[in-house]
C-alpha cells in the first residue's frame, strides 16, 4: 500500500513546569492512501498530541524528535510557513467541539469560503462552490442555511460545517480528532457514514481519534492503540479488535458488547490510565495488566512485529489470547 503520512519514533517532550514531561515516547504508525487510520486510547494515552503534532498545533515550547514524513517534506522540520500551507489545503482538520472552532460572528458561507478564496478560487465561483460543499456534507437546503450563524445550526450541522471546511481546500488527508464526541448517538452515527463516505469516494484517507471502540469498529481500517504516550499495538482494524496482541487493547475490546462477540476473556479494566507525567517504569501498564511478569516492571516492551503486519508492545505479545 502507498503511505501517505509516515510518523517515525516521535518524541514530544513539554516544557518544564506544570504538566511537564515526555508526553509522546517514540510513537511510530503511518496512515495509507485512501484509508482510515484510528488512534485509540483513553485521555493522556497521547493520541490528540500525535494528531496536532503532524499538523503543527503543539502547545508552545514543546520539543519534539523523531520524523513525519508528508510527501517528500519532513513536518517536524519544516518552516512555519510550509505547514501553514499543508494545514488546511493537504491536510483538512476536524476538531471535536465545532462551536469552538467556528468564528460565532460570520456566517457559515463565509467561512466556508474564506478557505476557497485563499487556496485561490476566483471570486466568482466561491458561493457556488460552497453551496455545492454544503449539500455533499449533507446539509439540506443549503441555498437557506449559507447565510446563517453556526449557532443557529444543530451540533451536527455544525459538524457537517467543519467537514465542508475540511473538504474545501481538496485535501488528500483528513485528520478528524473526537468529531462525534459532542453529538447524540443518532448524529454521531450519521457523521461516520459521512466521512466513510467522503473516503472511499473522494478517495481520501483519514486520521481518526477516538476514545471510543465502538467508533473505530465502525469506520477504522487500521487501528493503532496508544497507551501512556506510546504505541501499545497496531495493525488492520479487525484483527486487532477481534484478536488483540496486548493485553491493554483486550481489555478494551472486551469492554465493548458491539466488539468482543466471541470474546471468553470478560476482565474488566482496572484501576487509573497511567500519567505520562509520571510513567511507571518497565511497561507504563503493568499496573493493570492481568498478566504482568517481573521483567514487565522493570524492562520497556519494544513495538515489534508479532505477526505480518500486525505489532505489539508487549513482552508476552505471543501468549495474549482475545
Ligand atoms: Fe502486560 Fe507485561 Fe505485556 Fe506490559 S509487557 S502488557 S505488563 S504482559
Amino acid at each position: 500500500t502507498d503511505q501517505l503520512l509516515q510518523v517515525e519514533d516521535l518524541d514530544v517532550v513539554l516544557p518544564s513546569g506544570a504538566g511537564a514531561g515526555t508526553v509522546l515516547d517514540g510513537v511510530s504508525f503511518a496512515v495509507d492512501a485512501g484509508r482510515t487510520t484510528g488512534l485509540i486510547g483513553e485521555s493522556g494515552s497521547g493520541k490528540t498530541m500525535s494528531a496536532m503534532a503532524i499538523v503543527g498545533l503543539l502547545p508552545p515550547g514543546a520539543e519534539t524528535a523523531g520524523r513525519i514524513t508528508w510527501r517528500s517534506d519532513d513536518l517536524l522540520a519544516a518552516a512555519a510557513r510550509r505547514i501553514r500551507q499543508v494545514r488546511g489545503r493537504e491536510i483538512g482538520v476536524i476538531f471535536q467541539d465545532p462551536l469552538a472552532a467556528l468564528n460565532p460572528i460570520q456566517t457559515v458561507g463565509r467561512q466556508v469560503g474564506e478557505i476557497l478564496r485563499r487556496a485561490g478560487r476566483p471570486r466568482q465561483q466561491v458561493r457556488t462552490r460552497v453551496l455545492e460543499l454544503l449539500d455533499r456534507v449533507g446539509i439540506p437546503n443549503p441555498e437557506q442555511r449559507i447565510d446563517v450563524y453556526p449557532h443557529e445550526l444543530s451540533g451536527g450541522m455544525r459538524q457537517r460545517v467543519m467537514i465542508a471546511m475540511a473538504l474545501a481546500g481538496e485535501p488528500q488527508l483528513i485528520i478528524a480528532d473526537e468529531p462525534t464526541t459532542a453529538l447524540d448517538v443518532t448524529t454521531q452515527a450519521r457523521i461516520l457514514r459521512l466521512l466513510a463516505d467522503l473516503r472511499d469516494q473522494e478517495g481520501m484517507a483519514m486520521l481518526l481519534v477516538s476514545h471510543d471502540l465502538r467508533v473505530m469498529a465502525h469506520v477504522a481500517d487500521d487501528i493503532v492503540v496508544m497507551y501512556a504516550g506510546r504505541v501499545a499495538e497496531r495493525g488492520p482494524a479487525r484483527e486487532v479488535l477481534e484478536h488483540p496482541r496486548h493485553p491493554y487493547t483486550r481489555a478494551l475490546a472486551n469492554n465493548v458488547p458491539a466488539v468482543s462477540t466471541k470474546s471468553a476473556i470478560a476482565e474488566p479494566l482496572q484501576g487509573a490510565p497511567a500519567n505520562p507525567f509520571d510513567r511507571p517504569g518497565g511497561c507504563a501498564f503493568h499496573p493493570r495488566c492481568p498478566l504482568a511478569v517481573d521483567r514487565c516492571r522493570t524492562d520497556v516492551p519494544v513495538l515489534r512485529e508479532v505477526e505480518t503486519g500486525r505489532f505489539s508492545a508487549c513482552h508476552l505479545a505471543e501468549k495474549v489470547e482475545s
